[in-house]
């Protein structure tokens, strides 16, 4: 309730005026429910923002390894690519696939074979830094992107993680389970043009480890080019 009374001087004229809020709880109760409704909006808000999280998690995110999926893998290193472009960097490409994989799910079931699938992947990811990029690029082959390594020091890495992958703990747990995994190196030292023909080179040096006893590094410059087949754009 507003109430209004007139401000008089010593000789009965009216000086002003003299306004008073008696009753201020409707007040109060406005400002109440704006504040929840604002809360409220709020609330509704970071639910929004971890909903869109979670989507964009789960369309970057292999569900089984928790690795990044195809696709993310290319969005972020045709990013990387953009940039050894400005800068000159060396970039080097891994492609691996575990050896025999199928005998595994034959011998001892689908989800024993799921089982190495994720222990691989740990084991990769815990030799790689945290600058390189990792993502299951299908099946039971992984992809890997070394940003800043030269090929020769990108084969060392390799070696070093092929023989890693047929040590790590979660494999040993498992009797009488053997994991070799092969690799295939590519450089864009090599001239590749972009990231598809990059990826493509590691491939067809995966083809050459496999064709030539599995478990083992190849490095795609050292194929013999009647080995090599062309590669259509980027
Ligand atoms: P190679 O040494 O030539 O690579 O032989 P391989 O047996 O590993 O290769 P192949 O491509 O013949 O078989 C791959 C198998 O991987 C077949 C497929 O059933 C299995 N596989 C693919 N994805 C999954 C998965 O998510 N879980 C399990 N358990 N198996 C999978
Ligand atoms: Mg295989
Ligand atoms: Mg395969």
């Amino acid at each position: 309730k507003m109430a209004a009374s007139p401000i008089t001087d010593g000789r009965g004229m009216v000086r002003g005026c003299l306004v008073s809020l008696n009753d201020v709880t409707e007040l109060d109760r406005k400002n109440v429910e704006l504040e929840r409704t604002l809360s409220e909006l709020e609330d509704s808000r970071k639910k929004i923002e971890a909903q869109n999280e979670e989507l964009k998690q789960l369309a970057n995110i292999d569900p089984l390894t928790g690795c990044m999926n195809r696709r993310a893998f290319f969005e972020t290193v045709e990013q990387l690519i953009a940039q050894s472009r400005r800068d000159g960097s060396h970039i080097c490409c891994l492609m691996t696939d575990i050896d025999k994989f199928k005998t595994f799910n034959d011998t001892y079931g689908h989800a024993v074979g799921d089982q190495v699938l994720v222990q691989v992947s740990r084991v990769l990811k815990a030799a790689l830094r945290p600058t390189d990029v990792m993502c299951r690029y299908g099946g039971e082959e992984f992809g890997i992107i070394l940003p800043g390594v030269a090929a020769l020091r990108a084969a060392v890495v390799a070696e070093r993680i092929r023989v890693e992958a047929q040590a790590g703990p979660g494999i040993r747990s498992i009797p009488g389970l053997r994991v070799t995994a092969s690799f295939g190196l590519s450089s864009l030292e090599f001239g590749a043009p972009g990231l598809k023909t990059l990826i493509d080179e590691a491939d067809q040096a995966l083809y050459a480890a496999k064709q030539t006893g599995r478990n083992k590094v190849v490095r795609f410059d050292e194929m013999p080019p009647v080995q090599r087949q062309a590669v259509a754009g980027g």
